[in-house]
């Protein structure tokens, strides 16, 4: 299949990046490699490497991005093991540039068998990185109602999470949930039909829930971010799309914490914490799609990029 994935803000992550010739890069959600290729673009002489945990995007990725030779380097893996990783590959030089798009890829979303839809039928699946053990069925089938519930609610932030778990526990009573559309029809039963009447499909923030409970999306974003920060060589630049307010409000809050200096509660006569500040937060608000991109890229809607530069 095609891998269709329309890169989101594009010339501002290029802008914020500013690539140069000589330095390394390090696309730390390569996916199709849109921005990958673009920061090749951007400088002749610039090197990246793009890492990802999904085996079939790497694939994808070494065949697209071949013809930039050795300045181009892919590597599967997750990004919270950067560190591991570059040393695995023998990676001595410290990046200049870092980035993070996070989340699911529109390839990803529309390669139907991966179960990441909810508009076509496949097992209920969701493992970005497919050597996993954990799969949307193991957590729909076995989870118990109030952890259903927590993670729609918490993730997907889903009024009707309650409903939709409870519905979703008498319906593996009988039977068990085994694909995309049988749990978008428990889905649609618990939520009220004036309540779905408009509106995104019901079954979005349910998917996104499970999708991020799947891949653990949230669980090491502020270790990684800090891991990232740390091999960052002083004045390279650590960029960071999210896609909605449970991600972006962890990068914020990790960015604010590595800009202190100190840490010590408030009145402390001298500073006792040793903190040091580890980077200058670049972007004071979130930079968001232009009108343009929004009419032509739908996945840029909810997008917010964040630049900090390491001292
Ligand atoms: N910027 C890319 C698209 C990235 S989509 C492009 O222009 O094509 C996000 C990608 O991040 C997906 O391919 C997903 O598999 C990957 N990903 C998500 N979490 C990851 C993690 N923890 N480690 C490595 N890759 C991850």
């Amino acid at each position: 299949m095609e891998y269709q994935h329309e890169p989101v803000l594009l010339n501002e992550v290029i802008e914020y990046l500013e690539p140069h010739s000589g330095r390394l890069y390090i696309d730390c959600t390569v996916g199709g490699g849109g921005h990958a290729a673009a920061l090749l673009q951007a400088s002749e002489g610039a090197k990246v490497i793009g890492i990802d945990k999904d085996m079939d995007a790497i694939s994808h990725v070494r065949q697209e991005l071949a013809g930039y030779g050795e300045r181009f380097q892919a590597i599967h893996g997750d990004y919270k093991d950067l560190k591991a990783l570059l040393a695995r590959n023998r990676v001595l030089e410290k990046p200049s540039g870092l980035l993070y798009d996070l989340g699911v890829s529109s390839w990803q979303l529309d390669e139907p068998e991966r179960g990441f839809s909810y508009h076509e039928e496949a097992r209920l699946d969701m493992r970005m990185n497919q050597s996993q053990g954990l799969s949307a069925y193991e957590i729909v089938n076995n989870w118990s109602q109030q952890e259903l519930s927590r993670i729609m609610y918490e993730y997907g932030e889903e009024r009707w999470a309650k409903r939709i778990a409870k519905f979703i526990c008498q319906q593996r009573e009988e039977k068990p949930i085994a694909t995309t559309l049988d749990l978008v029809d428990v889905i649609k039963r618990a939520i009220p039909s004036g309540a779905r009447a408009t509106g995104p499909h019901p079954a979005r923030r349910t998917f996104q829930a499970i999708r991020i409970a799947v891949n653990g999306e949230l669980d090491n974003l502020e270790e990684a971010l800090k891991e990232g920060v740390d091999v960052l060589e002083t004045g390279g630049r650590i960029a960071v799309i999210s896609f909605h307010s449970l991600e972006d409000r962890i990068v914020k809050k990790t960015f604010r914490y590595l800009q202190k200096d100190c840490v010590c509660p408030p009145g402390f006569p001298e500073c006792v914490c040793d903190k040091e500040q580890k980077v200058q937060v670049i972007t004071r608000k979130p930079v968001t799609a232009s009108a343009a991109e929004l009419k032509v890229n739908h996945r840029a809607r909810s997008a917010k990029l964040r630049v900090a530069e390491r001292v």
